[in-house]
């Protein structure tokens, strides 16, 4: 093997984000092994993956120790959308928790150099904003979001506890919304529920009144930031936000989604979540200037192409007829 190409564990490979980063690491010539236990997770998304001799899948859970010889770890492995994340809030604490545990111990086992996809919902319901790296955050413990939110929060604390213990070495990326294609057709999103909804010409379920934000990243920036910060050095442990700072509000967001798809569809309000956060938009002076990272695709660019996904997976499977108005040029 030659000395730029790595044995590289992706856990939670089969998801939206680590398929796509399946994907980049195999293109850079790597050799990918993808560990997923397929609870959000789809074959489908990285069916096209496996003629590839570099790539390997293999069906685990990490809350399970695992037995594999690598050079890195990016640990993704987590249920990203609060309606897949509620649905077992205790497997989904195990997950960030035991599954840390595991990976961080594989990782000082082997010495690998090892990455954990970490959150902006560890600023919770932030007080700060834009959100900085070294703001605390405004987190609810025993609400409903608290397993992934807290798990988060827990898993980057043992991964500073195995860096200082250890001398592991960590990279730790707070991830902001991103979206793109392979995100799950009803994992409940707002990006994938616009779409979907926008495309059938059902009502957009707008939670709240609208007016709360968010900011959209599309996959393609958000993975080129990852391995950015893998190939930093040591120093830059994080954390450090990954994330597209440009705020929107989840009606505008309707209303672009609505304009794009050339949809009939109406907005129909709906109860907000509890401790659904108001404001969030990422600080990334720390990308910017540590990786010399930043978004480079549009929110119309990047929604333009996570609906042409969605409307061809629809499509195949019956549940549009396929001859919507045309993407507007
Ligand atoms: P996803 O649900 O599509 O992917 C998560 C993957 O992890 C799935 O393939 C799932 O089957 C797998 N998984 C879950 N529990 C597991 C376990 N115990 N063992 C093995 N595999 C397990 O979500 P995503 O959007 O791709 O998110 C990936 C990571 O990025 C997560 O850690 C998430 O917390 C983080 N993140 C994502 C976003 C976002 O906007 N997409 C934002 C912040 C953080
Ligand atoms: N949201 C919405 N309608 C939907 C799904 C989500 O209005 O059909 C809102 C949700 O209440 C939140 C925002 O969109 O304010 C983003 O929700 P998502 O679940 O995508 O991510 P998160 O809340 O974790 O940022």
């Amino acid at each position: 093997m030659s000395a730029t190409r790595k044995r590289i564990l992706v856990t939670g490979g089969a998801g939206f984000l680590g398929s796509h980063l399946c994907e980049r690491l195999l293109a850079q010539g790597h050799d990918v092994l993808c560990v997923d236990n397929y609870f959000t997770g789809r074959k489908d998304n990285i069916a096209h993956l496996l003629g590839d001799a570099n790539f390997e899948a293999h069906r685990h859970d990490i809350c399970f120790p695992l037995y594999v010889e690598v050079d890195e770890i990016y640990n993704l492995a987590c249920p990203a959308s609060p309606i897949h994340y509620q649905f077992d809030p205790v497997q989904t604490t195990k997950t960030s928790v035991l599954g840390s545990i595991n990976m961080l111990g594989l990782a000082k086992r082997v010495k690998a150099k090892i990455f954990l996809s970490s959150t902006s919902e560890v600023y919770g319901d932030p007080t700060v904003h834009p959100q900085r790296e070294d703001y605390r955050g405004n987190v609810n413990p025993i609400g409903p979001r608290a397993c992934y939110d807290e798990g988060k929060r827990a898993a980057e604390t043992l991964f500073f506890d195995y860096h200082r213990q250890h001398k592991l070495r960590i990279r730790v990326a707070r991830i902001f919304n991103t979206y793109g294609p392979r995100m799950h057709p009803n994992d409940g999103r707002v990006v994938s529920n616009f779409i979907v909804q926008a495309l059938k010409g059902e009502p957009i379920t707008i939670y709240g009144n609208g007016e709360q934000t968010r900011a959209f990243c599309f996959v393609d920036d958000l993975i080129e930031g990852f391995l950015r910060l893998m190939a930093a050095s040591d120093d830059v442990t994080g954390p450090i936000n990954i994330g597209n700072p440009v705020e929107t509000t989840v009606r505008e967001l309707a209303e672009t989604i609505i304009d794009l798809v050339g949809s009939r569809s109406t907005l129909e309000t709906r109860p907000l979540p509890i401790d659904d956060p108001v404001q969030r938009c990422p600080d990334i002076s720390r990308a910017r200037n540590l990786l010399d990272w930043e978004p480079r695709v549009p929110l119309d660019t990047g929604l333009k192409r996570t609906i042409a996904y969605f409307d061809k997976l629809l499509t195949e499977r019956g549940e549009i007829s396929g001859k919507r108005a045309k993407l507007k040029a």
